[in-house]
């Protein structure tokens, strides 16, 4: 015996696309080994041959030191007879068979996010000597689009929207040397061979000059661009400047939305808003999100970007486009303080615009002037949003940067599962294995061009993730355009999902938890099992069923839908028949509303906590009526003075499901308001009696149920202040709490939470 011996490896996870065949043969051939590597349908495949000492210590080093866009899933090994091979070799690839279980095709290994440029390309972008100096498209295998530009699976080249782009020797050569960084990076490319910046006018004619520099030029002079960027189209504009940011506004139709804004660097971002060390690690992290943070006071950022708000959104450049635009802005001796604002290409509520002929036509009306590529987006995907809490990242928003990442689930899918999310902020999901393929952003299902991302989205994941879907979630709502899709679908299991035990389930998942908890589930809208429209719940929960052991006392919704977009109805509806200073204010409109809400015409009964935080604002007079969904209370948290900390109380209705009365806490506001308490404080008041009630709400539910774990979930938890004091006050009475963290608590999240309770029915089965 020599001692030689010989082992195949197999490993799964994210390791296709991210430097992984290269990175093991460095490996392979540093320890004397030889052997191959290559990727297949399910991964990537090793045999190493050598001493024993030597194939261990390739083992141990293959997971430790893996390449840092990798995710190691599973390592399998097997011993195999020695071959004496004679050095190490990097197999080709296998392709793709016909996807389905009609087809041969296992389509198991998982494409990347989209990356944002790593730190080596970014030396060679700025080095005069390197051949890809100022190129704006430079990537290599540990950066650059992914996701976006991935037609089909494999990974390779030949299926990503780089097909059209023949490589020049050089980047061939990189290509397939597997001592270089470029090793088989299938977006690779450079100046002699890759996409092409162009700068446009509306009509679409290349204007004459330096792209970036024309582009950084017309920013300076307060005019709004188009920008084409990894996932759609960005509208950019000097975020110092008023009268650009208020433009942009006025000609996109988007009046109170906050806009996001780039800037260079941390440093940067340092002197706009507070960066604590979790929102650092997320700004700076390959994903790039918009990191929410407080404003500074007297930040450098026009008022309109964020009117209203005491938070900034910020994020830092994630191409190398980015990175030069924002460089050639700064020249003039404003060296990296020049801040822009950069917000999805689209009209009002319309999905992001991905595709250049439909940039000009629907856009040209915006942008004074376009920056535009020849490569194609695959896939149209929004930036993400996140904020951090209490140190752990909470995305709001999950999407570019994260998605088609899966998120595992320990118990499995014993089907092959579709999930087709709500109706707002929708994302839908398919699952199989261990795996739950959560979709990027799709919006709000209410056009045409979202609802085609949204049944095109569904079809891509189902090529990618090789998913034939054998049960079908959806929410409980009849009207849901999500529902209709899934119960138009012929020969599947369909499974309704109650909307709020989505997102607690959603939530339970999210912490890879399956034990019954107390959901909390507190949001503007979902269908209830009894017809009414729920919104303020506590659930006895577990991932398969639910029972409702409490809820918000149910109150009418004036004029149904037009409630949520007006609300002063929900004042009225709460004190309508009070002889109030507000009602008298209101003498002209209120009476109607409330002679509707008492005859209970047109006014559907909602327990909904998001309608109570409107009536509350409205009783303030911070708004009547809102631009977009939420604005109401977002505005009265950044009301609210933090440094109060009184709380109104609410009296709990016992029963069987019992109630809590949500108007104690708008007398609290009427008695403040008569006393001419200031409305900072009013505000911050009604934040800590809803925290209140709901501590007062699970300590019901932990008498009734015994559990002692409490779940937060649903969009009314975004509110910062509300979820710190609950957070605050439940662990404070013992619970054990679990919010939000890689997925979002508000609709984004409920596509998870659907497909976690189909899957808990079959564990059951
Ligand atoms: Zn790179
Ligand atoms: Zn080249």
């Amino acid at each position: 015996m020599t001692g030689l011996i010989r082992t195949a490896v197999r490993v799964e996870g994210v390791v296709q696309g991210v430097g992984f065949r290269p990175f093991v043969y460095t490996l392979a051939t540093g320890l004397g080994l030889t052997g191959l590597v290559g990727n297949d349908l399910d991964g990537v495949f090793v045999e190493v041959e050598g001493p024993v000492a030597a194939v261990s210590e390739f083992l141990l080093l293959l997971e430790r030191d893996a390449p840092p866009l990798a995710r190691i899933e599973r390592v399998t090994t097997r011993a195999m007879a020695p071959r004496r091979s004679a050095s190490f070799a990097i197999a080709a690839s296998e392709p793709a068979g016909p996807a389905g279980p009609g087809g041969s095709g296992r389509r198991r290994t998982l494409v990347s996010a989209d990356t944002a440029t790593c730190a080596d390309c970014l030396r060679e972008l700025a080095d005069p000597a390197d051949r890809r100096f100022g190129y704006p498209f430079i990537n290599c295998t540990n950066c650059g689009p992914r996701f976006t530009i991935v037609r089909d699976v494999p990974y390779d080249r030949p299926l990503t929207t780089m097909a059209a782009f023949a490589m020049c020797e050089q980047c061939a050569a990189e290509y397939h040397d597997p001592a270089d960084r470029r090793f088989h990076a299938q977006p690779t490319c450079c100046p002699a061979c890759g996409p092409r910046l162009t700068l446009r006018n509306p009509a679409g004619d290349v204007l004459a000059g330096e792209p970036l520099a024309g582009a950084a030029e017309l920013l300076a002079r307060g005019r709004v661009l188009a920008v084409k960027g990894l996932g759609g189209y960005h509208l950019a504009a000097d975020a110092a400047c008023e009268e650009a940011v208020a433009l942009l506004r006025a000609r996109k139709h988007r009046e109170d939305k906050p806009f996001a804004v780039m800037v260079a660097d941390l440093a940067a971002a340092r002197r706009l808003v507070e960066v604590d060390a979790a929102a650092a690690d997320l700004l700076t992290s390959p994903a790039r999100p918009i990191v929410l943070m407080p404003r500074r006071m007297g930040a450098a950022v026009a008022a309109a970007t964020a009117p209203g708000n005491r938070q900034l959104g910020i994020m830092l450049p994630y191409t190398p486009l980015h990175h030069l635009l924002l460089a050639a802005l700064a020249e003039g001796g404003q060296a990296g303080t020049r801040p822009i604002v950069l917000t999805s290409g689209n009209i009002s509520d319309e999905p992001i615009v991905y595709r250049d002929a439909d940039a000009l036509e629907r856009l040209g009306g915006i942008a004074d002037a376009f920056v535009v590529h020849d490569r194609a987006i695959h896939i149209r995907t929004d930036d993400s949003v996140a904020r951090a809490f209490r140190g752990r990242p909470m995305l709001i928003r999950r999407s570019r940067g994260y998605v088609p990442e899966p998120i595992a689930v320990a118990g499995g899918f014993p089907r092959h599962v579709l999930a087709c999310g709500a109706e707002l902020k929708n994302t839908f999901c398919l699952a199989r294995g261990r795996h739950v393929f959560v979709s990027h952003h799709i919006g709000d299902l209410e056009n045409a061009e979202t609802l085609r991302s949204f049944t095109e989205g569904i079809e891509h994941f189902r090529r990618l993730f090789d998913v034939e879907p054998q049960v079908v979630a959806h929410d409980l709502h009849p009207e849901y355009l999500s529902t209709k899709y899934a119960v138009e679908l012929d020969g599947v299991d369909l499974q309704g999902v109650q909307h709020h035990h989505a997102h607690i389930a959603s939530c339970l998942a999210d912490n890879g938890e399956d034990e019954p908890v107390i959901g909390v589930a507190f949001d503007g809208t979902g269908y209830g099992t009894d017809g009414t429209i729920w919104g303020g719940e506590f659930l006895a929960a577990d991932l398969a069923t639910f029972e409702r052991g409490g809820h918000l006392a149910p109150v009418p919704m004036p004029g149904g839908a037009a409630a949520i977009r007006q609300p002063w109805r929900m004042a009225a509806a709460y004190l309508g028949s009070a002889d109030l200073d507000v009602a008298r204010r209101n003498a002209e409109r209120w009476p109607a509303v409330v002679a509707m809400a008492e005859r209970g015409v047109n006014s559907p009964l909602t327990s909904s906590a998001g309608r109570l935080f409107d009536a509350a604002a409205a009783l303030l007079g911070v708004r009547d009526a809102i631009n977009y969904e939420g604005q109401a209370a977002v505005e009265l948290e950044q009301l609210a003075d933090p440094a109060e900390t009184g709380a109104y109380p609410a009296a709990l209705k016992a029963g069987h499901p019992f109630q809590v009365r949500g108007i104690d806490l708008l007398h609290g506001i009427i008695d403040d308001l008569t006393a001419q308490v200031p409305a900072r404080v009013i505000a911050a008041r009604f934040h800590h009696g809803v925290a209140a009630l709901i501590e007062a709400g699970c300590l019901a539910m932990r008498d009734r149920y015994g559990l002692g774990t409490v779940a937060l979930s649903g969009g009314v938890f975004q509110n910062l202040l509300l979820l710190h004091a609950t957070v605050g006050r439940l662990e404070a009475a013992g619970f054990r709490v679990l919010v939000h963290s890689r997925v979002p608590c508000n609709d984004g999240g409920i596509s998870l939470g659907q497909a976690m309770v189909a899957a808990a029915r079959d564990w059951l089965c």
